[in-house]
């Protein structure tokens, strides 16, 4: 699928409403909010090897936003740079992965959903990355799919 259907697809998919939420880390010592609009690109399940490994686990939920959305309002999340233009943050107490940040340049921040105290909220909308998912792993929604990311067919 070109680029622009795929976008497309997702104009029509992703909630164009903005989002407060708040969220943190498995002991408590990250707290954050987010406030705004999802990228158009909106939120996904990713089944990248590196979120894979990252998170210790088969696919990896996120929601995308523009890189002010996120207020780190309690601690101070470890980071760790995954990829040349990336950073990857996690909490250095209990090791809780919870931000992908594209930094060079400064792009998009991604949140990890599990993290948010209501996980509900926010559902993928797109499958990505699925040349590499596991195998046993039966996922049946959303059915649209990326073999590889969101920028490449
Ligand atoms: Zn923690
Ligand atoms: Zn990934």
């Amino acid at each position: 699928m070109a680029g622009g259907a795929f976008e497309a697809i997702r104009a029509q998919t992703v909630s164009a409403s903005a989002v407060d939420v708040t969220g943190g880390c498995q002991c408590g010592a990250v707290r954050f909010r987010v406030v705004g609009r999802m990228n158009a690109h909106g939120a996904m399940l990713c089944h990248c090897r590196m979120c894979q490994r990252a998170h210790g686990a088969p696919a990896v939920a996120w929601a995308s936003f523009p890189p002010e959305a996120l207020q780190v309002t309690q601690g101070t999340p470890t980071r760790y740079r995954s990829s040349p233009p990336a950073e990857r943050h996690f909490c250095a107490t209990c090791g809780t992965p919870l931000f992908f940040i594209w930094t060079e340049p400064p792009r998009y921040t991604d949140i990890a959903l599990a993290c948010l105290d209501d996980p509900a909220t926010i559902a993928p909308t797109v499958q990505i990355w699925t040349d590499s998912k596991t195998p046993w792993l039966e996922i049946t929604t959303p059915a649209a799919t990326r073999p590889h990311g969101l920028t490449s067919d």
